[in-house]
């Protein structure tokens, strides 16, 4: 790529440019803009969070750039970390004085000391982000970029500056942040680099399980998430991160008969998924969504490969693997859990008539999360034989047009019996009990089955006629 000055002058407009000049230059500093900022200008990609370095105390230039762009300006500092942010309207700018780190092997915390450009620029990760913008007066617009930053970033190339054993010893961090890059920007690992990563793998383990999460959220949302995760195989990364992920891959065959590698296909499903939603939890769900699939594994020698209750299996796997990367228990593990249990309920729908009793029941199952249910089903068909992606399709439509006439009429999705268990206590004069938990199953089963519609008056007709036949006397008659 050319360096073309009037290109970067465009893009370095405006008031808070202006500013930081300006106090750069009163306080005698020398000031850039720098990493991943200067990247995305070249990359045309909008961002809003400038990272800034000045060659002496980036909390004193912060300051100055705050008390002048006055009142709309909130300043925060950081003694401990030698930073401090400016927030101005809805940008972020970071100050930090250039710096010189070295690391010890137990840690990815590196001594610190203050450092020249130069200095700065070797400490970062990728040669991509590893170029500065200088933001003096003189010499504004012009471009510092040791390590052909621009060029690797013309040939979409992710390398390290320095040597890569060094860089991702020093910070394991790095080797996910290499892949994540890959998989966000569509880039490649040039072999070097790849290779250390494989060498280094081990490494990963003593950073947070936070930070971890952090880039796995990036390569999921990224266009095309099997660029990350075929390169975290492939380095060997996620056998230790995710091995029931790795356990997926591979065919066996017995008797002449293999079954599909489940591994390329979960990754084909969570890139379908990608096309149709940027859900971040359903795209976990659609990652998870066969990790069953190797426990449950047998063979028939009538009907070949089979994985009986693969979704259970695979609902039940979850809560470990949300422990173990602290990923959150809460609401999101239930979701993800909900989905990967009902994941091959349309399908088999869609295989077999579709009843509006099996629709009231899968509606009522799945409740608000029928939609996202839906969009991952539809991922989920990999088939190579075009005739039955598209017999699959059609019976989806269906499934989905009479999931619509059936929430319309009888509005399963919040479905709540007209008569609840109080009630019935009430109204028969019982303890709380199993008898009261049979007559509200009762109920919602002649409802979802389509014998009584979803009214007070068709229902407490119903009752009447159970509690008769069970013997049960009504106070009031
Ligand atoms: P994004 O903002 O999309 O996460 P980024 O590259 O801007 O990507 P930041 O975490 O904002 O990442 O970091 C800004 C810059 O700081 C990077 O471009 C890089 O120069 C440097 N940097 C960040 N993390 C590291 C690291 N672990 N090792 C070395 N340099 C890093
Ligand atoms: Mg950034």
């Amino acid at each position: 790529m050319k360096t073309d000055t009037l290109f970067i002058l465009d893009k370095l407009q405006g008031k808070i440019f202006e500013v930081i000049t300006e106090e750069a230059d009163r306080l005698q500093l020398d000031t850039y803009v720098i990493g991943g900022y200067v990247r995305d200008i070249f990359l045309r990609r909008p961002s809003k969070d400038i990272d800034v370095v000045c060659v002496g105390s980036g909390i004193q230039l912060a300051g100055a750039v705050a008390g002048n762009l006055g009142k709309k300006a909130h300043l925060s500092v950081f003694k401990n970390f030698g930073t401090a942010q400016v927030k101005y309207k809805d940008v972020e700018i970071e100050f930090v004085g250039a710096r010189k780190e070295s690391y010890n092997r137990n840690s990815r915390k590196p001594i610190v000391e203050d450092g020249t450009l130069d200095d700065d620029l070797n400490r970062r990760d990728f040669t991509i982000n590893a170029m500065a913008i200088r933001l003096n007066k003189e010499g504004f617009g012009e471009l510092i970029d040791p390590f052909n930053g621009l060029d690797d970033l013309d040939d979409l190339l992710i390398r390290t500056p320095l040597n890569p054993d060094i860089t991702f010893s020093d910070d394991p961090l790095r080797m996910l942040r290499a892949i994540r890059f890959a998989s966000q920007l569509g880039f490649f690992i040039v072999p070097k680099t790849f290779e250390a990563i494989e060498r280094n793998k081990t490494r990963i383990e003593i950073i947070s399980k936070e930070r971890i999460v952090d880039e796995l959220n990036k390569i999921i949302l990224s266009p095309c998430p099997s660029v990350g995760f075929e390169l975290l195989e492939q380095t060997g990364l996620l056998e230790i991160i995710l091995p029931e992920l790795v356990a997926l891959k591979g065919i066996e065959t017995k008797e002449g008969v293999g079954h599909k590698d489940n591994f390329s296909h979960t990754l084909k499903v969570l890139d379908n998924l990608a096309r149709t939603s940027d859900n971040l939890w359903l795209r976990w769900a659609a990652l998870f969504h066969d990790i069953g699939k190797p426990r449950s594994k047998r063979f028939d020698p009538k009907t070949g490969w089979t994985f009986h209750s693969h979704e259970f299996i695979g609902m039940k796997m979850l809560k470990d693997i949300f422990q173990r990367l602290k990923l959150p228990l809460n609401d999101k593990l239930k979701y993800v859990e909900k989905l990967v249990s009902l994941h091959m309920r349309p399908i088999i729908l869609a295989d077999e008539e579709v009843t509006d009793s099996a629709i009231r029941r899968l509606l009522f199952e799945t409740g608000e999360e029928i939609d996202d249910l839906m969009q991952l089903c539809e991922a989920d068909i990999t088939s190579k034989n075009p005739e039955k992606v598209r017999q699959f399709l059609r019976n989806f439509k269906l499934v989905r047009s009479k999931l619509k006439e059936i929430e319309e009429k009888d509005r399963i999705r919040n479905f709540q019996p007209p008569i609840d268990g109080l009630e019935i206590m009430e109204m028969f004069n019982l303890p709380p009990g199993r008898e009261v938990g049979e007559l509200k199953s009762a109920i919602k089963d002649a409802i979802l089955d389509g014998e009584i519609p979803n009214e007070y008056d068709a229902v407490y007709a119903f009752l009447m006629k159970l509690a008769e036949e069970k013997g049960l006397k009504h106070p009031s008659h």
